[in-house]
Parts: structure tokens; sequence; C-alpha cells
């Protein structure tokens, strides 16, 4: 039954208080997409009302058009990935093993794969067992997954200011009430987030997980020292808070070696969620999550009920990749092309747009812009793109309406010159802000 096509074979009960059901016309013609009514507006579940387009997917439809510069959206650059070879690899794959590839799998995810997962993590200094990793359909679904197995309406998720806007849209769709701890140029506060979780104690509330991404962060850009590492760990633990570290971008560092994860400091407290979204491709839709063998067995349950079994033609045409091409040094080259555009940016930045100020990242795609005082960047939006320029602003990467202030700009999609362009309309339309 879907309300687009035949009869209802439901009746619609409105909940109180909500607006009673439209009647359904009968013809055969459907009103056009933006005046479509929604006939089964009084049954959704109270978890759906929370659920709204993020502002980046409202945004990319715009921002897509080619006369705009687009520093708005978190697509890696795929242009320098060896395509000729991954085809003959994915067509040797299916000719050899086209009917593993094609069919149902595991639901935990395919064995070698989850060994390669092993040595892509080794790399950040954690040690596991195959049977410790679950594969997801990319890591927002493992996101999804590690909220519905810990979140009941109310309970508390601890994640910085700002957040990654995806697990936002998870944690309201959960009906999670979002705690933001601030961040500074070594990332999470430590002392913030203790005090934080002592206050939410004191006030009898119940903290499930603190949701970090301790790794060139999206959107903020900055990267939570070594030194803090341990000491996030220490009070999480010492609240008894899980913590759910969030990683897809830890092997795109532009200066020496990646950092070790959180995770290689601590097994029983931790959730890790890796992904070769940023280091292959997003395409595939393939992550992982690692965690504590009793979460873990969880986790898999949840996703069988959710998608039966991540996809096979994806995890296998994956694992061959990471089997016969050197991923190492593709990692590498895409570090290499990222470096160059983050240092367009910041370039751009510093000659453009003396008055704001940004945070320079180690790594990742995005820097994180404070406006001049004054200027909010929700309102200037619009005024931007008529300057065909595009940015994610900061009020998108909060629970709780902060954020105007602040953009963030993304630097993996323009080519270098590219960039350069996009921060020069950017400066334009600040400085015509200003004048207003
Ligand atoms: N976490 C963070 C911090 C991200 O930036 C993204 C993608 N933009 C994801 C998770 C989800 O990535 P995927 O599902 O493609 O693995």
């Amino acid at each position: 039954m879907t309300p687009d096509n035949g009869e209802p074979t439901g009746r619609v009960t409105p909940a109180p208080g909500s607006a009673a059901p439209q009647a359904r016309t009968s013809t055969g013609s459907r009103p056009t997409q933006g005046t479509r009514l929604d006939s089964w507006i009084g049954s959704y579940a109270d978890r759906t009302h929370g659920m709204r387009a993020s502002e980046i997917r409202a945004l990319f439809a715009v921002a897509n058009r080619p006369e705009v510069v687009s520093l708005a959206g978190g697509m890696p650059n795929l242009a320098g990935l060896p395509m000729d070879a991954i085809a003959e690899t994915t067509h040797r794959l299916l000719a050899t093993r086209g009917t593993t590839a094609l069919q149902y799998g595991s639901g935990q995810g395919d064995e070698r794969l989850r060994e390669q997962v092993l040595e892509v993590m080794r790399l950040e200094g954690i040690e596991a067992h195959p049977d410790d990793v679950v594969i997801t359909t990319g890591s927002q679904q493992a996101l999804d997954l590690v909220t519905r197995l810990f979140i009941n309406p109310g309970d508390v998720v601890v994640a910085e200011a700002p957040s990654y806007v995806g697990a936002l849209g998870v944690f309201r769709a959960y009906e999670a009430d979002v705690v933001h701890v601030p961040l500074d140029e070594h990332g999470l506060v430590p002392e913030a987030l203790d005090e934080t979780l002592t206050r939410l104690a004191a006030a009898g509330r119940r903290v499930k997980f603190l949701y970090t991404v301790p790794n060139f962060h999206n959107p903020a850009g900055v990267t939570l020292s070594l030194e803090r590492r341990p000491r996030v760990l220490e009070i999480a633990q010492r609240h008894g808070v899980l913590v759910v570290e969030d990683n897809p971008y830890g092997l795109l560092g532009f200066s020496g070696e990646p950092l070790p994860a959180m995770r290689s400091l601590d097994e029983d407290g931790i959730v890790y969620l890796g992904s070769f979204s940023k280091t292959f491709a997003p395409g595939y839709r393939v992550g992982w999550a690692v965690a504590p063998h009793a979460v873990r067995e969880k986790l898999v349950l949840a996703s069988e009920s959710a998608i039966l079994c991540p996809s096979n033609a994806s995890q296998l045409a994956i694992s061959s990749y990471l089997e016969n091409h050197d991923w190492r040094n593709q990692v590498k080259a895409f570090r290499e092309m990222y470096r160059e555009r983050r240092d367009a940016m910041i370039g751009a930045l510093g000659e453009h747009m003396p008055e704001a100020s940004w945070t320079v990242p180690d790594g990742g795609f995005y820097t994180w812009v404070r406006l001049p005082d004054g200027l909010d960047a929700q309102a200037m939006l619009p005024r931007a793109i008529t300057a065909l320029v595009a940015y994610v602003s900061g009020t998108a990467f909060y629970a709780d309406g902060q954020g105007s202030d602040h953009m963030r700009l993304s630097f993996c999609y323009p080519t270098p010159e590219r960039i350069r362009e996009g921060v020069r309309r950017l400066a334009g339309v600040v400085e015509a802000e200003r004048e207003l």
C-alpha cells in the first residue's frame, strides 16, 4: 500500500491535535509534486515529527548547477581513481565469483573483507579480531544502528559543538536529546566534557553515549590532540558513558603519520566507525563498526532486521580492490590532492576575507569559518547563491539553533582554481553584507 496508487487499505485516525487527513482524489490524475497533499498526515509515528531534510540536501540541487562554485558539499573527488583497472577487476570478479557477488551474504559482512578492514585500521594503531567487525552500508548505517541500540526517546547524546549534520539527523530521528560540548583548535575540550557530564548526572539525565569525530572534524576541521585522547576516554569511563568514535577521514591527514585512534587505547568503552567512502569511493556504500562483543552481536541483529545483509557485490568489489590495487598509494594520492585544495582555500581566505577567521585543517575536507561580527550565514546564503557560490550555514551543525555566525566551506571537490574563484565571490558577498 502506498498513498500514491490505488485505494488506501487503512483508515486514518488523526492524532489529537493533528490535522485531519485530506480527502483523496479518486481520479487517476496526480497533482504536481509541490501541491500534493499528504493523506497520511495523522498516521505517522511520533518520531517522524523531528525529521526534516538537512540544510545540505535542500541546497544540493541549486549548488550543483555548473555556474555555481559549490563549497557546500562533502563529495570526495574521484577523478584520480584508476577507473579502467577497477573496471577490469570488477569484470573479473563477476566472471569468476558472480553467483557469490550477486547472492545474499552474511549479516555481519564478508569475512575476508572484515580481515582486510583490520589491515586498514592497523594504520591507526587498532588491534582487533575479524569477529569484532560489522560491515555496514556506509558508516551512516552504523550510526543509525548504534543509535537504535542505545537511545530511548529523551536519552541524551553528548556531541561536539558543532557536529556532523548526518549524525544529528539520526539522533533526531530516534528522539535523542543532543547536548553539545565545545571544541577548540585541539578538538573536544575535556574540562567542558567533564563539566557537562557532571551537570547532566546531577540533573538525573541518562547520557547514553558521546559522539565524536576526532580527526579532521566535519564541519570544524580540527583534530583532537594526542594529549587529549586518553583524557576524553578517562572522563567518559568515569561517567559510565560509551564513546562513539566516528572516523571516516583519519587516513586523510596532510602531514605526518595518522594519529592513533581512540579505539587503540580502549576496547570496551568504544564503538569505532570506519568507512571506505573517503579513502576509496562512497558509491559502494561500505563502512564498518568495531564494537565490544555484546554490542557487536546486537549490531548484527539490528542490521539484519534493517537490511538482511550488506551488499555482497559492493563488499567483494572493495575486497578485490584492496587485494589487487595499491590502495595505500591511492590514499596518499588523495591526501596530496586534498592538501593542494586546502592550501588553495586557506590562501584565498587570507587574501580575500581578512575580517573573518577560520580553522586550518591538517586533513579531511572542511574549514570552519567565523564570519565578521553581526553577519548571519543562514540569512546571507540566498545572496551567496545569487553571486554563484554555495556554502553550508553553521546552523546545520547544531541541534539547538546556534551556528549562524559560522559557515562550513568544503575544499574536497572543486579544482584549486574554482576554490579561489568561489572564495573571491564569497568575499564579495560578505563585503556587501557588511555594508547593508
Ligand atoms: N561521519 C562523518 C563525520 C561524515 O562526514 C560522513 C559522510 N560525510 C559519514 C559519517 C557517513 O559516511 P558514509 O556513510 O559514506 O560512510
